[in-house]
């Protein structure tokens, strides 16, 4: 397997998966996708039904991931998958359980990771294959993050206690739930090093490129990133895609031809653009319903045609905060498939997209495909909504969702009394309710319960400094850090 960038107009593919692991963007500034998708059938999908049933989950990322690496020996792979996967950060021997609520209704659970948050699922395998990687090259990273929550903590709990790594994340001073506060702070690694910034989440990342721009700062450093745009994140979200589809589908006649649809909560198209692979490959999937909250920007595309960025200061802070994009960074991927790969017409569209800009594929005859030919669905819901929603769900069903699942949830009943799937929904739930305490709260008049796992938090000591907004301090923390 060879990849390629968004943004190569000569369609050559050169790299090597872990040529790509550990950089984020290309040097063009594209994107990394693979120059195809490997496809199954109906007998590798049986296959894989019986690895997950017989060996699990790890043993079925490995296969996955298997038809996308090919410079890792596979029993190295396998080891990875094996260390990234364990009943004991997932709190769960299945990884991600699937829970049957009705008819129509499933949800995928995706958050029963180290940090709560969805985002553990790829970045535990990333703390792995970077390991790996770094090892074999005898080298090491720094990594330079700015987080407004789950990220941040999941990077950090996917890289402490590895010996090859450093890990510097910037938040917003005071503005993360209490919970993700103590989470991040709680971990005590003299290689991670948390700064609270006086400042707001656009604020740190200004410092974060600010600091990533002086490059020879970056060279000595060895800086990098985990950002959601790097190729092995998305790839690992792959296979809980096929899980979710496997358990959705157990038990059924002719279960390999069964579809299901998915119900993703989307902010930058991480998420969902691995459902869009893993559709690509096969999964018999329906429909990709893209569910947003009012930061609309790819509901508004897939209703219009329209990609307008939104400015920071359209970009409204909500309830579901890890949503609150004001441009979808994997959002190019998608297009780059929807206009039939065309490099060139990429770096057009996306390399001046620059605050406020954007495109229109309206009158593009490609546009209609995102429908009929991807599956892809769309909707978006308010603070009012998911409120509602949260409360209804867990009357009807017993079952208490965060705030970013609920979202989910409302565009999928909304998407099945319109009759636009035949297939059940599998909605993704991508955090646990005590991560957003204050939400639950409003929606049912009682704290969330906080799992055994987490109990400890509460009296956790704290590991953060204090920072004025100055990139300067931060280049002298990295520094003094590291020598
Ligand atoms: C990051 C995040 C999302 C959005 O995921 P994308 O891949 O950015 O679309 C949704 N919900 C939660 C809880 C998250 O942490």
């Amino acid at each position: 397997m060879r990849y390629l960038s968004t943004r190569d107009a000569s369609g050559d593919a050169s790299q090597q998966f872990c040529d790509i692991l550990i950089g984020g963007l290309a040097p063009d500034g594209g994107l990394y996708l693979p120059q195809s998708y490997p496809q199954v059938d109906a007998a590798t999908l049986a296959d894989w039904r019986r690895i997950l049933n017989e060996e699990g989950y790890p043993a079925l990322a490995h296969a996955v991931l298997t038809l996308f690496i090919d410079d890792i020996p596979s029993d190295d792979l396998r080891g990875i998958c094996e260390r990234a996967y364990t009943a004991e950060k997932f709190m769960t021997e299945e990884i991600v359980p699937v829970t049957h609520l009705d008819d129509r209704l499933f949800i995928g659970h995706l958050s029963n990771g180290p940090t709560a948050a969805f985002k553990d699922m790829a970045m535990q395998l990333l703390g792995e294959l970077f390991e790996y990687e770094l090892t074999r090259r005898d080298s090491s990273l720094a990594i330079l993050g700015a987080t407004s929550g789950d990220t941040g903590s999941s990077a950090i709990f996917a890289m402490k206690g590895r010996e090859r790594i450093h890990v510097f994340m910037l938040s917003p001073s005071g503005r993360m739930t209490p919970f993700q506060q103590a989470q991040m702070f709680s971990v005590d690694d003299p290689k991670v090093v948390n700064m609270a910034v006086q400042g707001v989440f656009d604020d740190c990342q200004d410092i974060v490129k600010h600091v990533a721009s002086d490059l020879d700062f970056k060279e000595l450093h060895r800086l990098g990133a985990v950002n959601s745009i790097n190729w092995a994140r998305l790839l690992a979200q792959v296979v809980y895609y096929v899980a979710c589809w496997l358990r959705a589908t157990e038990g059924q006649p002719d279960a390999e031809t069964q579809k299901v649809s998915f119900s993703v909560p989307t902010g930058n198209f991480g998420d969902v653009c691995a459902g869009h692979v893993a559709r690509c490959m096969g999964v018999p999937i329906e429909a990709l319903v893209v569910a947003t909250n009012e930061n609309d920007v790819l509901d508004e595309f897939f209703r219009t045609g329209v990609y307008r960025v939104r400015t920071n200061s359209e970009t409204q802070e909500t309830s579901s905060p890890s949503m609150d994009i004001s441009k979808a960074s994997n959002f190019e991927r998608f297009v780059f498939d929807l206009l039939g790969r065309d490099g060139a017409r990429i770096a057009e569209l996306f390399g001046g997209l620059g605050t406020g800009e954007g495109f229109d594929l309206s009158d593009d005859p490609a546009f209609g495909k995102a429908r009929s030919e991807y599956g892809f669905l769309s909707g978006a819901s308010t603070h009012a909504d998911r409120i509602a929603t949260i409360a209804a769900v867990e009357k009807k069903y017993g079952v208490l969702v965060d705030p970013h699942t609920a979202d989910a949830l409302k565009v999928a009943f909304d998407v099945l009394d319109a009759g636009e799937v035949s297939s059940p929904i599998v909605v993704l739930e991508t955090a646990l309710p005590v991560k957003f305490a204050q939400t639950i709260v409003e929606a049912v008049g009682r704290e969330p319960e906080v799992p055994e796992a987490f109990a400890y938090l509460a009296d956790a000591e704290r590991h953060v400094m204090q920072i004025p907004n100055d990139a300067e301090i931060v280049k002298k923390v990295i520094v003094e850090t590291l020598t």
